[in-house]
């Protein structure tokens, strides 16, 4: 189907990485896009894409999120793109840290999703996808404890959230990606010192030998809006991670 072309569609971290493809894949496909982020700067790079409205919305505001959707009125597709990676294991990692990957990861998500659902209702249904990570309920991956703790509660919130409404034609589903090109995995592998040796190290993990591309992680985003006949599920797409 092409149940997306016409519908409105509301995007969190959409100013890079697999947020911005999903952006610009959602309206390639037909939908009137509010491509949302924290920062302006990189939201202007796709303001006037056709299709595409930017709108500076930080997802850790619950002000700032009904704002945005106040402004927008009924959203149909709800993509929630905003994470952030923290390294380190359960000894290792800060009480604070894991405060903010809560927020960020997951408490962003009960925002957004609180603030379209009762419009989604009314208007007969809508579609809620949530990254999440194969790191997650999915894979338990070294050096990652706040990141796929929190990521495994991405999962458990969309399927709670997909038996909650699945009689009300809503649809919600979460994004479980390998490792993506991107510019947040670019900034670690910098920051690991040697740039080489971590490329390589995140590509072995790979057993595909590269690492996914932003618009691939956008093409699942777009069949799972167009998905009528699917609820409730974690897709991996991860280059072989998981086989
Ligand atoms: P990225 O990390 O490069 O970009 C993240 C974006 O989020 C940035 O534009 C940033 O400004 C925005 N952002 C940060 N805080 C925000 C806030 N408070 N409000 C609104 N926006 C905010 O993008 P990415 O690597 O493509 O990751 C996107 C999503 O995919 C994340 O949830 C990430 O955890 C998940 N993911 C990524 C990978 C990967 O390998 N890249 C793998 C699995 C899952």
């Amino acid at each position: 189907t092409n149940w997306i072309n016409g519908k409105t569609a509301l995007v969190t971290a959409a100013g890079q990485g697999i947020g911005r493809a999903t952006a610009l894949a959602f309206a390639a496909a037909g939908a009137r896009v509010f491509a949302t982020d924290i920062n302006e700067a990189t939201l202007a790079e796709i303001e006037g894409e056709s299709g595409v409205e930017t709108r500076k919305l930080d997802v850790l505001s619950d002000d700032d999120v009904k704002a945005v959707v106040g402004e927008i009125g009924h959203v149909d597709v709800l993509f929630n793109g905003a994470g952030f990676v923290h390294g380190g294991s359960i000894l290792e990692m800060k009480d604070e840290d894991f405060d903010f990957a809560v927020d960020l990861n997951v408490r962003s998500m009960i925002r957004t999703i609180r603030a379209v659902l009762p419009s989604m209702l009314e208007h007969d249904g809508g579609a809620i996808i949530n990254m999440s990570s194969v790191a997650s309920s999915i894979k338990g991956v070294p050096n990652r404890f706040a990141y796929g703790t929190t990521k495994a509660a991405v999962v458990g919130l969309t399927k709670a959230v997909a038996a909650d409404y699945v009689a009300q034609n809503i649809r919600c589903n979460a994004i479980c990606p390998g490792t993506v090109e991107s510019p947040s995995l670019q900034e670690r592998m910098r920051a690991q010192g040697d740039y080489e040796k971590a490329r390589a190290a995140f590509i072995a993990r790979q057993p595909m030998g590269r690492l996914g591309e932003a618009e691939e992680i956008a093409d699942l985003a777009v069949y799972l809006a167009n998905a009528t006949y699917t609820s409730g599920q974690a897709c991996a797409i991860d280059g072989g991670w998981t086989i």
